[in-house]
């Protein structure tokens, strides 16, 4: 029986959650569905078979409370699973907190972050399909680098389009893409229309990511043995990742304890969502939860943006969903946490949002790369820079919280292929980006009318 002091919480491999959890049948509204973008009519199951495959679309659309996670999916996060909740006891000293402090640590994956967790089963449920190759976009290469180990993991072929002046500045992740056997290719890329197109008008234009997307998109809109894969947003993909909350509440089941703050950051919702859903049934039944999502004050989506349909991308190809959106012609202040720059958010969180279930607070990056250095220099770890901003809302809710409350944050990524960023936090060359309200007026102009 581990004590309550102990400093980490291991679960036995035995404990693996072999099934996710979907909150569909359990949100108090329904979801608002995916609309079509010509039609604005609801997308159907055929129109995503286009780009997904059969078994992402059924878990998509699943009304199922529980999905049995495959064995090989199993066998494959058995490489780094179950991963520890580790009690920051360093951190709590520093900060003077009375309350205890943990972090759910997915670190520890292949790829370095979190996202390892829903592309090992987006790479399976392709493979069982006859699927040959994945087509991804990728920004800073978080996904890109999750996609391609994935991938390497099942024998499928993986193209990567990343952002082009990531490629060329951040060279590492695509080093570390191109090893695990995946091609990338600098987007925009001669491999397709889109990116033929815009190289003819602009031979020097350095990408983005709604670029990118319209890339990955056409690749295998064009090619039979081709399907497309996203690593946030949608609802497959936040069902993946409840198997972090679902440890998690094991782990602090086994120490006789019950979390009273669950704190992430929010780039399209993944990994927060991962964390806090598998607590919604004892929220909603009553029990004192909080949910803290936390994100850029430069991309303020979840508590600036508005609760309406968008996009998901800039090219307009992918289906409108119904969200908290800074608008698709939202173009975010370049910060360092590259994977919280998405101008939406995922339809299940704002559903949750909107039903007041979730305290959403935004930080400027400098005062996150302050909490990161804390962390450093206390637990011994180096963040994800997208990461700092869930370790500065938990210690901001650890100051308010009482003596006998737990804190418990998701620690989404090391930062270890970012020390270019913390180069440039040293040198005092950050800037902090607050959004002036014209600009997302502006942006918002451009969303569809329905
Ligand atoms: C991609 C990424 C995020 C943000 O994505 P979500 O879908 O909001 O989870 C956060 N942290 C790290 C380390 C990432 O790579």
């Amino acid at each position: 029986m581990p004590s309550p002091m102990e400093g980490k919480i291991l679960l036995p491999a035995s404990e693996l959650p072999n099934r996710w959890y979907n909150p569909q049948p359990d949100l108090p509204t329904p979801l608002a569905p995916p609309l079509d973008p010509q039609t604005a009519q609801p997308v159907t199951p055929e129109q995503l078979g286009a780009i997904f495959p059969q078994g992402l679309i059924e878990q998509e659309m699943s009304q199922e409370r529980w999905i049995p996670i495959p064995q090989p999916v199993m066998d494959v996060y058995r490489l780094w699973r179950p991963t520890p909740l580790v009690r920051a006891r360093n951190l709590e000293k520093a900060i003077g907190a009375r309350c205890k402090i943990f972090y759910k640590d997915e670190s520890l994956s292949p790829a370095g972050s979190h996202k390892t967790n829903t592309s090992v089963p987006q790479a399976y449920f392709n493979m069982v399909e006859g699927v040959k190759r994945l087509s991804t976009e990728t920004g800073a290469g978080q996904w890109g680098t999750a996609l391609s180990f994935a991938c390497s993991q099942f024998g499928l072929d993986c193209t990567v389009y990343m952002v082009k002046v990531s490629y060329e500045m951040k060279p590492y992740r695509q080093i570390l893409i191109r090893n695990y056997g995946a091609q990338v290719h600098p987007s925009p890329s001669p491999m397709t229309r889109t990116g033929s197109a815009m190289l003819k008008k602009d031979p020097d234009c350095k990408g983005s990511l709604g670029l990118a997307i319209s890339e990955a998109v056409e690749d295998a809109a064009t090619h039979e043995d081709t399907k497309y894969t996203l690593g946030s947003v949608l609802n497959h993909v936040l069902v993946h990742q409840t198997i972090v909350g679902l440890e998690t509440e094991r782990q602090l089941a086994s120490i006789g304890a019950k979390p009273d703050y669950l704190v992430g950051c929010v780039g399209g919702g993944s990994n927060f969502a991962g964390l806090v859903l598998p607590f919604l049934r004892r929220k909603l039944a009553g029990e004192n939860i909080r949910f803290v999502a936390s994100e850029p004050r430069a991309c303020p989506s979840l508590t600036r943006g508005q609760y309406r349909y968008d996009y998901g991308d800039m090219a307009r190809l992918t289906p409108m969903l119904k969200m908290h959106t800074l608008g698709h012609a939202f173009m975010p202040a370049p910060i360092h946490a590259g994977g919280l720059r998405y101008h939406g958010d995922a339809p299940i969180l704002c559903n949750l949002m909107e039903e007041g279930l979730v305290d959403a607070r935004a930080y400027f990056q400098t005062e996150c790369f302050d909490a990161a250095r804390l962390f450093l220099r206390t637990q011994g770890f180096l963040p994800a820079p997208e990461t700092s901003h869930a370790i500065k809302a938990a210690i901001e809710v650890a100051k308010e919280a009482g003596p006998d409350e737990n804190v418990v944050f998701l620690y989404s990524g090391h930062g270890m292929l970012d020390l270019a960023s913390y180069d440039a936090y040293l040198k005092g060359e950050l800037t902090n980006f607050e959004l002036p309200q014209e600009d997302i007026d502006g942006a918002l102009q451009h969303c569809p009318q329905v």
